[in-house]
């Protein structure tokens, strides 16, 4: 969401040094163009339809949090990083039963290589441990990794980033982005990703419906970098924290949006809607028909990765991949048409296209002649 250009303007002098000391300020510049804008707002609205958000902000259905942290070698994040990550998540989230944050062993560069971002993020998640449909633990995952190492370069760099649709708990952090300033910009970064994951922001109160307005908050667009404090060996980047405004809209989420229709599976976000359910990991979106507790999340994965040949992928330009599957219970063949008609008019037009692309194959895969 968070698309910091590399624009960088001249943005002030200062009033207060003495002898007539120039501070000379740089402002990083992001998420200015209305084309921009206008995709991240129809994101925010699409994800919307199923609030993910609360399923972190409020404590009632999920009482914990599990982070999981994957870098690739020479990209782990740095302590303080962390430390205020974990503060970060206590100040704002109701969790209490607790946060855990687990950094995992480093992904190696030869690993990566062969690899791009979305891709890692789906291979390396593991997801809280023990999981269970049960489990009331919400989860977060976030990559850093290094742009330059994969073998297909980017013709740009890429942001810091998240994905809302079709898995909005990843965060992505590509250490090469703002490489000069070493590490420092990481944790501005990091926590307005984290603000975007958090449904930051929706409101057009105090913000754009992407972004805040308000200057010091974490959720402005832009990262102030002062060339004073760089060349004096002191942290360039500005600290900032959350405005009032955003406090209070993430205060009163759980109030606003109810329970939502999210639910966690592991590491698996998923949407439960009439006769079938909406599974998503990074990069990729499976249709399930059938219960949600019966949803197979390592299946998920591997079939999606490894033994894609296992179900109907479909590959789509935006780099999503998508599938189908449909439990037994649907195996008598009766129900299953409606379930499909009601995909059909799913609000995410992937889902739409899965059940309107594969109808004939989903319905023929359950007759009983078939079996
Ligand atoms: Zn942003
Ligand atoms: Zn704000």
């Amino acid at each position: 969401m968070s698309r910091f250009s590399a624009a960088i303007v001249r943005n002030a002098v200062a009033d207060h040094l003495p002898h007539a000391l120039v501070l000379l300020s740089f402002v990083l510049v992001g998420c200015r163009n209305p084309e921009t804008l206008s995709k991240g707002a129809t994101l925010h609205r699409e994800a919307q339809i199923w609030q993910p958000w609360v399923t972190y902000l409020s404590g009632e259905q999920y009482s914990r949090l599990h982070v999981e942290i994957d870098y690739v070698q020479g990209c782990k994040p740095r302590p303080q990083t962390l430390v205020e990550l974990r503060k970060f998540l206590q100040e704002n989230l109701d969790k209490p039963d607790g946060i855990v944050i687990v950094v995992d062993p480093p992904i190696t560069k030869v690993t990566a290589r062969a690899s791009h971002p979305r891709l890692l993020a789906l291979r390396s998640i593991d997801g809280p441990p023990n999981h269970s449909d049960t489990d009331p633990t919400a989860y977060l995952h976030v990559l850093f990794y290094d742009s330059t190492i994969f073998d297909e370069e980017p013709t740009t760099k890429l942001q810091p980033h998240v994905r809302l649709i079709p898995y909005p708990a990843s965060v992505y952090i590509d250490k090469d982005y703002w490489s000069f300033v070493g590490d420092k910009a990481e944790e501005g970064f990091l926590l307005h990703e984290i603000g975007h994951v958090l449904g930051l922001v929706h409101t057009l109160d105090h913000g754009d419906g992407v972004h805040c307005h308000d200057p010091s908050c974490i959720m402005y667009p832009n990262i102030r970098f002062s060339f004073w404090k760089w060349i004096t060996f002191q942290n360039p980047i500005a600290r900032r924290n959350l405005c009032e405004g955003c406090r209070t809209d993430l205060l009163r989420a759980p109030q606003k949006y109810g329970t939502g229709k999210s639910r966690w599976m592991g590491p698996v976000l998923m949407r439960v809607e009439d006769g079938y359910c909406v599974a998503s990991l990074p990069g990729t979106v499976m249709l399930w028909f059938g219960a949600p507790e019966k949803f197979d999340v390592q299946a998920h994965r591997d079939g999606v990765d490894v033994h894609s040949d296992l179900f109907d992928i479909i590959r789509h330009r935006n780099g999503v991949v998508t599938a189908w599957t449909v439990d037994p219970m649907y195996w008598d063949g009766k129900d299953l048409p409606k379930a499909v008609q009601n995909a059909q008019s799913d609000p995410w037009s992937i889902v739409r296209n899965i059940a309107s692309e594969k109808e004939d194959r989903i319905i023929e895969s359950a007759l009983p002649e078939r079996l």
